[in-house]
């Protein structure tokens, strides 16, 4: 039931936010929900039902899997209804494959799902997790005229609200830990939250709330690079159990003119493998046409991720596998920007 308060629910995965030194060991490990809440007490000064659904045990996110994504939507679904808005704490390592995960599985999602973390626990004294806790709160419940400001899967890390399947966790080290290249912020937080409405998902509240579930993990990363040994590719790609390989080129989609690697690619997509082109760089596109050495790759059958990050690529091509579309329609929807995730519309 809706109140008059706005209300969000706090999921909470795990992750450095919500971890304490072991004292004999000095390694982070996880601890307790409500005493991480106990570090929080302004969460008492929102005007807010605040309800919080804690992962039993925590995990460190190096441990995600899809049957978590999956437990999240079926959490998020279960309380649909009953909350404005969620803000899963999940651990940085991970955070932009579970975002980029969510944001597919979430169809036609009419409320914010704002994922957040921090670089240093919640108890310790100079700790990111607090701020990044209390906006990713503030921005879950914003509302205008009525409406969710931002009704789709979201990162909230340091100033930045990105859009979750365009961001990359980048530095393990600062707290600004996360950049979204290929798309500009949703919102910039310092001592107001600004938010940008023109690069916000517009809200389709007439079309149903449809949560999914399903993944195929058959699929691996295969970075390119100088010297990279015909065997070894050879096995790869001929792993009896393979659907799809994300190629992280170089630059705009490019690779090594071998003889032997466009013919195993070749051969590859012939007997079905849906391989799929991610530059290796942190911004710009794919755009196999520009040089001969990516024109081989489109001539081999692979196909451009455009604009994509690694982490929404990889999830994307889980997700369409999972729902058995065949080798025809994931080759278009991976052309196709389903929720924002690449720079094309069609
Ligand atoms: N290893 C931690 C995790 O991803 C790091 C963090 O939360 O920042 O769970």
């Amino acid at each position: 039931m809706i109140t008059k308060y706005p209300s969000v629910l706090l999921i909470y995965t795990g992750g450095t936010i919500g971890m304490i030194e072991n004292p004999e060991t000095g390694a982070l490990e996880n601890f307790n929900f409500d005493q991480l809440l106990k570090h929080v007490p302004e969460l008492k000064k929102f005007n807010y039902r605040i309800s919080s659904y804690q992962f039993d045990p925590p995990i460190d996110s190096s441990d995600m899997e899809p049957q978590a994504w999956a437990k999240l939507v079926k959490i998020i679904n279960y309380n649909y209804d009953n909350f404005d808005g969620f803000v899963i704490l999940h651990g940085t390592d991970t955070m932009a494959y579970t975002a980029s995960a969510l944001s597919f599985m979430l169809e036609n999602l009419s409320k914010p799902v704002i994922l957040t973390g921090s670089q240093l626990p919640i108890g310790v004294l100079r700790t990111d997790g607090k701020e990044n806790l209390i906006t990713a709160i503030e921005i879950a419940a914003a509302k205008i005229n009525g409406k969710p400001i931002v009704p789709e899967v979201c990162i909230f890390f340091e100033n930045h609200l990105m859009r979750g399947n365009r961001t990359t966790k980048i530095n393990a080290e600062n707290f600004n830990a996360f950049r979204s290249y290929n798309y500009p912020p949703l919102a910039r937080v310092g001592i107001h939250i600004k938010y940008e409405p023109s690069r916000i998902r517009k809200l389709h509240e007439e079309k149903p709330f449809i949560p999914h579930y399903l993944f195929d993990t058959n699929v691996v990363i295969l970075t390119l690079f100088p010297g990279m040994q015909e065997g070894v590719i050879s096995s790869i790609l001929r792993s009896p159990e393979l659907k799809a390989v994300i190629l992280k080129t170089f630059g705009s989609g490019n690779a090594p003119q071998k003889e032997w690697f466009i013919r195993e690619l070749k051969e590859a997509n012939e007997r079905g493998l849906i391989i799929v082109n991610v530059t290796q760089c942190s911004s710009g596109a794919v755009e196999m046409e520009r040089y001969g050495t990516g024109l081989q790759l489109l001539q081999a059958g692979v196909i451009s991720g455009y604009d994509s990050t690694v982490e929404s690529a990889l999830t994307k091509l889980m997700f369409l596998l999972g729902h058995g579309y065949s080798n025809k329609e994931i080759r278009y929807l991976m052309n196709t920007s389903i929720v924002g995730e690449i720079s094309r519309d069609l």
